[in-house]
This record gives structure tokens, C-alpha cells and sequence, in this order.
């Protein structure tokens, strides 16, 4: 690797995951080097994820270093990388690789692809000065938007692109469509987004800053949870019947519980936000099968989305709220995003 790249870094730690478990910052990290396919990328940010908060929480399932969300400079490059690649501003996703031979990858769903490797999750996340990324799954960064910009998208506009788009084929433009936790990181950018599409959004979530942040996105109308009962209120908002589509991005219980009473019969229910993984969804195939329900996962959009995505940044039309933060405030963050108390998208610069 060129001289200039130093052997050891700052980044977030986690040591021994569970309850009580903070982020550290460490001065001592290695830096890894590129292996065959794969580049090295100088970070200059990255966004802060509720689904961080996975590697704090879950022992064995997840890295030392989090992070999904990081935009840099590629600074080095493994062999059998393309030298125009080098210096390329980049971003690195959620997504870190996948297998390119399975049925979705040849379906350009590669984000569904079940051999895939996650940020964060099988190889270190992007809360470091260095990463290692897969070259043939970075995002160019158009010039035009800032990388404390393009951060969020990478995770939080991503997901919501591809939950948005699984509202379809049912629904159409002018149909009402509910997010639950509308005015987190995620939620924010979908209302933008399903606004984009002609959609009516309905946000659901608390306070008076979420609520200011939804209607400046576009939503039509606001239901705070701690005040109003969200079925009420919806059914209330939609004639009786409740909204076409609902997207569930709290990863939360109470939400999920809640979230079907919120769509009417045949309506489209998409699950976005992640509650531990012991939580069984609590719905009787009668009442799926009675009411016409249909129900759709989605984790991550695809590459075409995210490029779409940042050509809608590029023409101003997606304006996500972010906050720029020194790294030593990531264990802080990371804290903030478990009691669900962050607004928008809160960025931190690598050191
Ligand atoms: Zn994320
Ligand atoms: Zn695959």
C-alpha cells in the first residue's frame, strides 16, 4: 500500500456487545489492506444507523467496527481492480457484496441476494478512517452532492426507495400511504420520497420537531402516537378505511403490533424497521387471508435505485435533514438512536 497510508487508525469500537455495551473510539485500529477485487477507502463521513445499535446489543452476530453509511476517496486498490477507480469519490452501502450468480443477482435484485455480505455485520463498517470495500459494489457519488448528503442516502434514502417501490403494483398515485416513524433517519427521506412518487403520506410519530420535519417533506398530515391513537386517527384521515399502503419503519413492538390495523382490506403492509429478532410478528393468517392483506419485506433498494436516488439529490428534490458531528460524538449518537430521540440523519466527519 502507498507509504502514505498509516498502519493503525481511529475508529468506533465495540467490545463485548449486550445491554449496558458503549461505543469506544480506539487510536490503535489496523488498517486492513485491499485483498484481490477490493479497494481502500479514505473516509471523509458517515451516517449513523438505528441498526448500529445491532452491533451494540447482539453479541456474535455482528463486528467491532459498525457503520454502513460512508463516503470517501478510494486511496488504494486490491489487485485486479480497475485503475480508474482510483481517487473516485465513492460511498459504501449496507450492502457490501453479493454472490452475482444466484436468481436475484441475476435479477439485478442483488440486494436480495442470500449470499450476501453486510457492512458492518461480516466485515468492519464504515466508523473508521480507512475501509475496505468491495469495488464492483461501491456507489459513485455524482458530483454536485455533498458526501454529508449522500451519506444518509446510502442507508437510510436507499431503504426507503426500495420500500416505497414495493408498494407497487397495487398502489397508485393519490392513494394514502402511512409511515410509521416518519420522522427518524429512514423516515424522513420515505416521505420524500412517497411524496416524489404522488403518494398522500400520512406520518406517524411523536413531537413537535418530527411533526415540523414530516410536513416540510410532504406530508400531508401528522399523527403523533403519544397523543392520538394512530388507528383512529388514520381511519379518520382516509374515509373510515384506513391507508392503502402502510410502511412500518419503527423497529419497535408497539409499532408492528399496531401497523396492519392501519392499512385497509387488500392494502399493501411493508416491513422496513428491525425489532429484535426473538419478535414474532402477532398476525393470524385468517385475518390475512379475510382481509386481502398483503405483506412485503424490504431491507435495502438496489443499485439502480441508489443511483436514481442521487440523481433526485442532484436536481435538489431529495433534501435529507442531516447534522454534521465530530467522530467523538458517535458513542453519544449511537445512545441518542437507541431511545429513538435523534431528528433526521446525524453525520460525523472522520477524524
Ligand atoms: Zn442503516
Ligand atoms: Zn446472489
Amino acid at each position: 500500500m502507498p507509504s502514505s497510508i498509516p498502519q493503525t487508525q481511529t475508529a468506533g469500537w465495540i467490545q463485548d456487545p449486550g445491554p449496558d455495551c458503549v461505543l469506544q473510539i480506539r487510536k490503535d485500529v489496523q488498517v486492513q489492506s485491499p485483498s484481490s477485487g477490493e479497494v481502500l477507502v479514505k473516509l471523509e463521513c458517515s451516517g449513523i444507523c438505528h441498526s448500529d445499535c445491532m452491533n451494540l446489543a447482539a453479541p456474535g452476530k455482528y463486528t467491532e467496527v459498525p457503520g454502513h453509511e460512508g463516503v470517501g476517496t478510494v486511496v488504494s486498490l486490491g489487485e485486479g481492480v480497475s485503475q480508474e477507480l482510483m481517487g473516485k469519490r465513492v460511498g459504501i452501502k449496507w450492502l457490501w457484496s453479493a454472490c452475482k450468480e444466484c436468481s436475484n443477482c441475476k435479477a439485478g435484485k442483488e440486494n436480495q441476494c442470500s449470499k450476501q455480505k453486510n457492512t458492518g455485520r461480516s466485515v468492519w463498517g464504515t466508523l473508521q478512517q480507512y475501509v475496505v470495500a468491495s469495488a464492483d459494489f461501491v456507489t459513485m457519488i455524482p458530483e454536485g452532492v455533498k458526501s454529508e448528503i449522500a451519506a444518509p442516502l446510502l442507508c437510510a434514502g436507499l431503504s426507503l426507495a426500495g420500500a416505497v417501490s414495493k408498494l407497487s403494483p397495487e398502489l397508485s398515485a393519490g392513494d394514502y400511504v402511512a409511515i410509521v416513524g416518519a420522522g427518524g433517519g429512514l423516515g424522513h427521506i420515505g416521505v420524500q420520497i412517497a411524496t416524489i412518487k404522488g403518494y398522500k403520506v400520512i406520518a406517524i410519530d411523536s413531537g413537535a420537531q418530527k411533526e415540523k420535519l414530516a410536513k416540510e417533506m410532504g406530508a400531508v398530515a401528522f399523527v403523533d402516537f403519544a397523543k392520538q391513537d394512530p388507528v383512529e386517527a388514520v381511519r379518520h384521515l382516509t374515509d373510515g378505511e384506513g391507508a392503502h399502503g402502510v410502511i412500518c419503519v419503527a423497529g419497535s413492538e408497539k409499532a408492528y403490533i399496531q401497523a396492519p390495523e392501519l392499512v385497509r382490506n387488500s392494502g399493501v403492509f411493508v416491513c422496513v424497521g428491525l425489532p429484535p429478532d426473538t419478535f414474532m410478528f402477532p398476525m393470524s393468517p385468517i385475518h390475512i387471508a379475510n382481509r386481502g392483506l398483503v405483506i412485503r419485506g424490504s431491507s435495502t433498494g438496489s443499485s439502480k435505485q441508489m443511483d436514481e436516488l442521487l440523481q433526485l439529490a442532484v436536481e435538489g428534490k431529495i433534501t435529507p435533514k442531516v447534522e454534521v458531528y465530530d467522530f467523538a460524538d458517535s458513542p453519544k449518537i449511537l445512545q441518542e438512536l437507541q431511545r429513538y430521540e435523534v431528528t433526521g440523519r446525524k453525520v460525523v466527519r472522520a477524524p
